[in-house]
């Protein structure tokens, strides 16, 4: 039977417990958000003894079910100071599903300073002092634990901006190539894991039993409907379009739609976009490397495979990988157009522990605010090279985010909701994105609702990007998320099952055979409102009000260039979404 593991930090002890039975249909977003609704007071201070951090497989996430290696991160967030979750992509979560753990649960405040690591493998958990390893980067320190707990580890870890507990740090866990660049990156939990001390938790499931599956015909028949699906469609087929260019396929349309925003959201189209863009990445990956280089696994049984690494004119990796949101947020917004400075900004905020869409938008503010040029890559290198890394005054200031900056140098064009900063689509012409932005429980967050399938896309029909009236819209994404965050499979199925019905229909067969629920594919929407209504409990009881729920005034008075639009959806349909 799978176990909570419960680790407390005050005297570092590690329990199995049971799994109580109303988690027992839960995995992933849904069951760290319940977690987080459960037991963390909503106004505790992120930083403090009353936070607890969650991770959680998703319902079939250490199975063979495609694309579905998620992890789920939760708390209270320090960027938000509402309820974060925060997935990412890696074997690290596979090795704890196997170990038979449905949830790890950190809490607890160290009574002293000093840092620790989690070992955990079939045979029990250990912690071990971890000072050695503190303060330096991540790329040094991720061989030095493949040596020293073997090549079958996996490793889930804070960087130095997590140690200093900076708002923008995330929860970093290992690639397929044992690189450090998988990120549970929005919200700052890398932070909240610092305050506890805890610097690592390594895993090896060598001998471990599993995944219990409860219908194995049925779920074998969900994932073989949902494997299909994403080998059939466009966007997620091999040599498909996220498998050839990657998630910065997404560049030049989106930048042609006139919603990419551009030096921090003044304008909807960048020069440089084709330079930055998913294209550019493979054709000059061919040319330096003499071959056609398609991407990569982030975790072992992905179809999809959208991770790309970048190579230099001599042919050695600069980085693994530059998502759209990497080169939008470190390129675009901050007027950079110099793809090999982006990968070095990308492959920093990796050996620093950062969020790097936080680390763009703050980056940008400060630009914007008069600290340094649009364009000087160079200066934004050493923002982060030199005052991150040191943790100098100023790094201080950046590395708490985009709002905590605006702030520090009196500037109010901040593009953020909640106190995160928004990612890389214009709310202002794409005004769906704009609503899920401003609702979200997780602050302006593209992944809770992603309505840019069909606002921009086409994928699960098309839709005006103009058109206001978009709360409906709205609402079913986020809920259909919020599940599939559950499930464990990456949100990128999402382009697949929306246009192949028969792959939803998999995608809920495989939920239900592992668990041995009765669930069909109307079940998805119900789960979904379930687990933001817990969400949205949370951020009430934490303070946040209906005028939380709103975009930067800025947005409604500034047009923005090509298409010349303000924001304009009015605050009754924000608040027709979810009905409060
Ligand atoms: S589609 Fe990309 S991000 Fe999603 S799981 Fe696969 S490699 Fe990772």
């Amino acid at each position: 039977m799978p176990k909570i593991l419960r680790v407390n930090m005050t005297d570092r002890t590690a329990t199995y417990e049971d799994v109580p039975e109303r988690y027992k249909f839960l995995g992933g977003r849904g069951l760290t958000s319940t977690i987080v609704y459960d037991e963390v007071d909503p106004t505790c201070h992120p930083l403090g003894p009353n936070n607890k951090l969650v991770f959680a497989p998703g319902i079939v996430t250490g199975t063979n079910a495609p694309t579905s290696g998620r992890v789920s991160v939760g708390g209270k967030s320090p960027l938000t100071g509402g309820i974060k979750e925060s997935n990412a992509g890696s074997s690290w979560v596979q090795a704890v599903a196997k170990l038979g753990i449905k949830a790890i649960i950190v809490e607890g405040f160290p009574k002293e300073s000093g840092w620790w690591g989690l070992y955990i493998t079939k045979d029990g958990v250990e912690f071990f002092p971890a000072d050695e390893y503190a303060g330096r980067g991540l790329y040094e320190v991720y061989p030095q634990l493949f040596e020293r707990f073997g090549k079958k580890a996996h490793i889930c870890s804070i960087g130095v901006a997590g140690e200093m507990k900076m708002a923008m740090a995330g929860v970093c866990f290992n690639d397929n190539h044992g690189r450090p660049s998988r990120y549970s990156g929005r919200g700052g939990l890398g932070a909240v894991m610092g305050s506890k001390g805890l610097k690592f938790i390594v895993v090896d499931d060598t001998g471990a039993p599993g995944v219990e599956i409860a219908n194995p015909d049925l779920f074998n028949q969900g994932r073989k409907k949902l494997l299909e699906a994403l080998r059939q469609h466009d966007i997620t087929k091999p040599k498909g379009g996220l498998n050839t260019y990657g998630t910065a396929i997404l560049v030049n349309i989106i930048n042609e739609a006139g919603g990419y925003p551009t030096r921090n959201f003044r304008e909807g189209r960048f020069e440089g976009a084709a330079a930055t863009s998913g294209e550019a990445i493979f054709e000059n990956n061919k040319k330096r490397l003499g071959k056609e280089l398609y991407n990569h696994a982030c975790h072992p049984g992905c179809v999809i495979q959208c991770s790309n690494t970048y190579y230099d004119e001599k042919g050695n990796e600069i980085v693994s990988c530059i998502e759209y949101e990497t080169t939008w947020a470190l390129g675009a917004n901050c007027g950079i157009d110099n793809l090999e400075a982006i990968g070095k900004l990308t492959w920093l905020c990796n050996d620093l522990g950062l969020d790097t869409i936080e680390a763009g938008g703050t980056i940008a503010v400060a630009m914007d605010a008069g600290l340094l040029s649009f364009g000087d890559w160079e200066g934004a290198i050493r923002l982060l090279d030199e005052e991150v890394r040191k943790g100098t005054p100023l790094g201080h200031i950046i590395g708490n985010g985009a709002a905590f900056t605006g702030k520090a140098f009196g500037w109010y064009r901040v593009p953020g909701v909640k106190g995160q900063n928004m990612p890389a689509y214009e709310p202002r012409a794409i005004k769906g994105i704009g609503i899920t932005y401003a609702i979200s429980t997780m602050g302006a967050d593209h992944t809770s609702g992603y309505t840019i399938a069909p606002e921009i896309l086409g994928v699960g029909g098309k839709v005006d990007q103009f058109d206001v009236n978009k709360a409906e819209l709205a609402r079913n994404f986020q809920y259909t998320t919020a599940f599939i965050d559950t499930t464990g499979h990456c949100l990128f199925i999402a382009f697949a099952i929306l246009d192949i019905p028969s792959g939803f229909e998999g995608m809920v067969e495989e939920c239900a055979g592992l668990l041995g629920a009765d669930w069909t594919p109307d079940d998805a929407a119900r789960i979904g409102k379930e687990i933001i209504d817990r969400e949205l409990a949370f951020n009430r009881a934490a303070g946040f009000t209906k005028s939380d729920d709103r975009l930067p005034e800025f947005m409604k008075y500034e047009k923005l260039p090509p298409h010349n639009v303000v924001w304009d959806v009015p605050d009754e349909v924000l608040d027709a979404v979810f009905g409060e």
